[in-house]
């Protein structure tokens, strides 16, 4: 129900229950509604079953190291209407390496607090059996960025790393992203839209739940043009 004028970006995925893609050995989302007003019920209750790493997500430091900084120990500030520089690269083709020769042009907007937005146009292929075969980012990229000061990298697909079935190791990013204390944002959703915005006045939300001890969250991404 739209009640204001202001212009919100819709970043996350929907979670349909039961209808999720999750990583293999993640359980499925599933709402389950225990009380229902239309029954009599005091009031309306779903029960939910997911998991840390379920839909439009965070990964915090501790998903891949055991003293790395847990999911309700993050800098809120870096991901509470934090300035973003989005990336276009929607000309990569599936399971293309992105290169930090791809990134350096917006080199001169990244700076610390900034989120870097990677705009790959995969987010079309949500749901879909292919979705895995999205480009992914060159390991070697992580250390470039994380010189500029950024630290959260936000990502339209379900891994900053190339994902295979085939034997090899899909945390390479992960760990150079994660090692240093960074963030990652997955399978995030519309960052074409932000491609029309002034560069300059990009504001993203990506706040996640309060989960003492756990290593990521689900959250609602947001994007909106400062005035
Ligand atoms: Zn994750």
């Amino acid at each position: 129900m739209k009640t204001t004028t202001r212009e919100i970006v819709d970043l996350s995925h929907p979670l349909v229950s039961g209808k999720v893609y999750s990583c293999a050995g993640h359980p499925g989302f599933k709402a389950s509604c225990i009380s229902h007003v239309a029954d009599g019920a005091f009031a309306t209750v779903h029960s939910l079953s997911l998991a840390t790493h379920t839909g439009t997500h965070l990964d915090a430091p501790f998903h891949f190291f055991t003293d790395g900084t847990r999911v309700d120990k993050l800098d809120l500030g870096l991901l509470t209407a934090a300035p973003a520089v989005v990336a276009d690269l929607r000309a990569k083709q599936p399971r293309e390496r992105i290169t930090w020769a791809d990134l350096q042009r917006y080199e001169g907007r990244m700076r610390p607090g900034v989120a870097l937005l990677v705009c790959t146009g995969w987010s079309k292929n949500w749901g879909q059996a292919h979705y895995s075969a999205h480009p992914y980012l060159d390991p070697t990229a992580a250390e470039r960025i994380l010189a500029t000061g950024v630290r959260v990298v936000v990502v339209d697909t379900m891994s900053p790393d190339l994902v295979t079935d085939e034997e090899g190791d899909c945390g390479v990013f992960h760990r150079a992203w994660l090692g240093k204390g960074g963030i990652i944002v997955e399978n995030v959703n519309n960052l074409e839209r932000l491609l029309a915005m002034d560069p300059e006045k990009i504001r993203v939300g990506l706040t996640p739940l309060n989960l003492v001890d756990c290593d990521g969250s689900p959250i609602r991404a947001v994007a909106w043009a400062e005035e």
